[in-house]
């Protein structure tokens, strides 16, 4: 049977909170209104994830393992679970239980109501270190400022979209993938649903600070020309007072001054305007080395193994065992 829910979980060595996970999940699938597949995909773990889970979807044919063949961060992770999916709505959502799976009922409502994408915004934070809170609420504003999509304040990847929304996702070719602007920007009709998100279940958090970086400088470069655009007017604005200035000093020599004092003034001209070069040359090489990367063309991702996927037949939930 072809399930009707598809739940992708990206995986970067979380040994520590699986059983805690499973456990969850194991009491969540049955309360669901259709079959439901869990496809995990171990994003190059080191630990021992990738073996309690290839043990999960051998004993079990809801539960499916895909394994990369080394981290390529969890957008990808996401990308390459959710092209497997084959139920009619897919939910994306942490390992760590800071998307409590529970909420997913509250999204399965709002998709039978007819919307494809709901996302889950956070109302709090708990046990997120003071530095990741600032840090987040900056990037969410700055965004907000300069993006060219909509990103809703305080959404993370925990989602639920329909088949036609992820099918118009993953048609989208681009190899930089901030996965969370890419939903806002292909449209559809959008709801949230609120929840407190609580503190990582177990174990640390995967994201060390070049990776916050990284997927920083990809939303804003992926969904956003504000600074090419910035260093272009700021460049008109250097030119623009040079030309006042040149037009200055013509005018002095014509009402006859003296004018040899005005040497080092030249010199501060010329040195800004090689910074404002500088500048434009920098922005325009971050969009160009985008480019690069995307003409390319080389695959997302290469895939080790694949586990769970062979059988078709689905267990139903069997309602009597919810507790
Ligand atoms: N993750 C991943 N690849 C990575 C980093 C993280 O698949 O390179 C997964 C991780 O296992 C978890 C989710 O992405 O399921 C979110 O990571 P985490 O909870 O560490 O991030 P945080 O909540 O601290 O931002
Ligand atoms: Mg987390």
């Amino acid at each position: 049977m072809i399930p009707v829910y598809s739940l992708v979980v990206p995986i970067f060595n979380e040994e520590a909170v699986l059983p805690v996970l499973l456990r969850r999940l194991d009491g969540l699938l049955p309360r669901l209104d259709g079959p439901a597949e869990v496809i995990f995909v171990d994003d190059g773990s080191t630990d021992t994830s990738p073996i309690v889970l290839e043990a999960r979807a051998r004993a079990d044919n809801r539960f499916r393992l895909l394994r990369l063949s080394r981290n390529f961060g969890q957008q990808v992770a996401m990308t390459s679970g959710m092209a497997r999916a084959r139920g009619q709505a897919i939910v994306i959502m942490d390992a760590d239980l800071q998307d409590p799976p529970e909420i997913m009922l509250d999204m399965i409502a709002k998709w039978r109501e007819g919307y494809e994408i709901v996302y889950a915004q956070r109302l709090s934070r708990d046990g997120e270190s003071p530095f990741k809170l600032v840090t987040a609420n900056l990037f969410y504003r700055v965004m907000g400022k300069l993006s060219d999509v909509d990103l809703p304040q305080n959404v993370g990847d925990f989602r639920l979209v329909d088949r036609k929304a992820l099918d118009s996702f993953l048609a989208m070719p681009e190899r930089d993938r901030f996965v969370r602007g890419m939903f806002s920007w292909i449209g559809f009709r959008q709801t949230v649903v609120q929840f407190h998100r609580p503190a990582r279940a177990a174990g640390e958090t995967k994201y060390s600070l070049a990776k916050m970086i990284r997927l920083a400088a990809s939303g804003l470069v992926s969904f956003s020309d504000a600074p090419l655009r910035a260093a272009l007017w700021a460049g008109v604005a250097v030119c623009g007072i040079a030309a006042a200035y040149a037009l200055f000093v013509v005018a002095a020599w014509a009402a006859g001054a003296h004018l040899e004092r005005g040497w080092s003034s030249i010199i501060v001209v010329m040195t800004f305007l090689g910074g404002a070069n500088m500048l434009m040359t920098g922005v325009l090489g971050v969009y160009i080395g985008r480019i690069h990367s995307e003409v390319k063309r080389r695959p997302l991702y290469f895939v080790d193994r694949e586990i769970g996927f062979e059988t078709s037949a689905m267990v139903k939930p069997a309602r009597e065992e919810a507790a």
